[in-house]
């Protein structure tokens, strides 16, 4: 499992990096980015599944 960011929803309000910066951190203009190609282990999936519902815009989704 991954994170993904629709960088076209991203408004770059930040709530992913604050709340899980093992998984997202922010490029220069404060939008988020993923960290590496976004897997995520079991125990990380609390912090993924956070993300995604803090994402004012929706711009976070888990995939296979
Ligand atoms: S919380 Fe959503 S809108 Fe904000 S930086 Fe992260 S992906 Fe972008």
């Amino acid at each position: 499992m991954r994170v993904v960011i629709d960088t076209d929803a991203c408004s770059g309000h930040g709530r992913c990096y604050d709340l899980a910066p093992v998984l997202f951190t922010d490029d220069e203009r404060g939008y988020g980015q993923i960290v590496g190609d976004g897997s995520f282990t079991d125990d990380q999936r609390a912090a993924a599944d956070k993300a995604v519902q803090a994402c004012p815009e929706r711009a976070i989704t888990i995939v296979d």
